[in-house]
């Protein structure tokens, strides 16, 4: 007994050990008072000396050989002399209704499990362990959104799949989630911008979003300076609806033939979309058997071949180059599919080829981040708030 009350008092600064109230194999209740002589006064500063009255205060402790234990504080309401006004004590080692290093171990456990497992491991409520959490994400949020960024990724998500939208903003040099502000608007990126300051904003040397034109204008106003990179995956997925329209003319057939769609072609629909570098020799025959049928198709993946080649060149020179060899296939007239890739490529050229200007910045982080929220969406079952979900996103990058 006499060690785990003694440990107790070792733990916490500032605190003597009044006395055991209850010792049982299940719980120890231990009742403790501070050791600070003089409050400080909240009103006027002046540190005071002349106590009220006491009210018990029940805080709960990190558990001693898994035992839970309470500290039944003995709370001095104070007079302060100067002012007249009474207060009641604060104390560093109590946050409400648990001491400090206890609610940090519990923000702890709910980063490496779920706030529902940190508050029943703890045996506490769901709402205290979750306020702890976006409590303590708040300050985490307000300390890295003070640090410089070089690197800024703006991205979308879904919470409520696809239902609402939320902007999420990673410091692309460290992967650490600085801010979820709703929607996927101009003005939600302007805002958080605004509210980061001029100082920040000028911080930021690279900016990598998606084609988003609420995006783009945001940036151009409050990042003009700054180089405006588009966000590689998306580009080749725009790049890929290229090839994904031949195929689908490509594969079909008469009226009335059955099946519907050429099996051979269908089936090589996800083959075709693999970068051509990362095929072995059996998928690659598989490939030319379709594209013996098949020209059309055969031209339309040597495009996004091409275009895939603006990723792999290793600066802006092979960039343009293999840009020039992409033009020589769709000048042949014979993949008009490609005009809408053309036309976007050509509003957003800057953004896609400056990527090689602005270093290759990757966008692991921001994707790493993106799948991350899903799984937190799921987790807590699609339902999950924007506060929370903002508070898990600080918590886990
Ligand atoms: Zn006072």
């Amino acid at each position: 007994m006499a060690r785990d009350v003694m440990s107790v008092r070792l733990w916490l600064p500032l605190v003597r050990v009044l006395g055991v109230a209850a010792d049982l194999p299940e719980r120890l209740v231990v009742r403790v008072a501070s050791t600070v002589g003089h409050p400080k006064c909240p009103h006027c500063s002046a540190p005071s000396g002349r106590v009220h009255d006491r009210r018990d205060n029940k805080v709960r402790d990190l558990e001693v050989s898994g035992r839970p234990v309470t500290l039944v504080w003995e709370r001095r309401r104070m007079v302060c002399e100067p002012c007249g006004r009474r207060f009641c004590e604060d104390h560093p080692a109590f946050e409400g209704r648990l001491t400090a290093r206890l609610a940090r171990r519990v923000v702890a456990d709910a980063r490496a499990m779920t706030v529902n497992a940190a508050a029943r491991r703890h045996r506490l409520g769901w709402d205290l362990v979750n306020s702890l959490v976006v409590a303590w994400a708040g300050l985490v949020a307000d300390r890295r959104r003070r640090r410089r960024c070089r690197l800024l990724l703006v991205e979308e998500t879904s919470i409520r799949k696809r239902h609402r939208y939320v902007t999420v903003l990673v410091n692309g040099d460290t992967g650490e989630v600085l801010a979820m502000v709703p929607h996927r608007s101009q003005a939600a990126l302007t805002a958080f911008l605004a509210a980061q300051g001029h100082r920040w904003c000028r911080g930021v040397k690279v900016v990598v979003s998606d084609g988003s034109a609420a995006y783009k204008a945001a940036i151009s106003a409050k990042l003009g300076h700054a180089r405006h990179v588009l966000d590689r995956f998306h580009v080749i997925r725009w790049f890929q609806s290229g090839l994904t329209a031949v195929r689908r003319d490509v594969q079909r057939r008469p009226e009335g033939s059955k099946p519907r769609f050429d099996p051979d072609v269908f089936r090589a629909r996800f083959l075709l979309m693999r970068r051509p570098d990362t095929l072995d020799a059996a998928e690659r025959e598989r490939l030319d058997a379709v594209f013996a049928a098949h020209p059309r198709l055969k031209a339309a993946w040597d495009a996004l071949g091409e275009l895939h080649g603006l990723y792999l060149a290793k600066n802006r020179k092979g960039a343009l180059e293999a840009l020039d060899r992409f033009a020589d296939i769709y000048g042949t007239g014979q993949i008009p599919e490609f005009s809408d890739v053309v036309d976007t490529f050509l509003a957003w050229h800057e953004q896609i080829l400056g990527w090689h200007q602005a270093g290759q910045p990757s966008n692991g982080p921001i994707e790493g981040t993106n799948n991350l929220l899903q799984v937190l969406r799921r987790k807590a079952h699609g339902s999950a708030n924007y506060t929370n979900l903002e508070a898990r996103g600080i918590l886990t990058t």
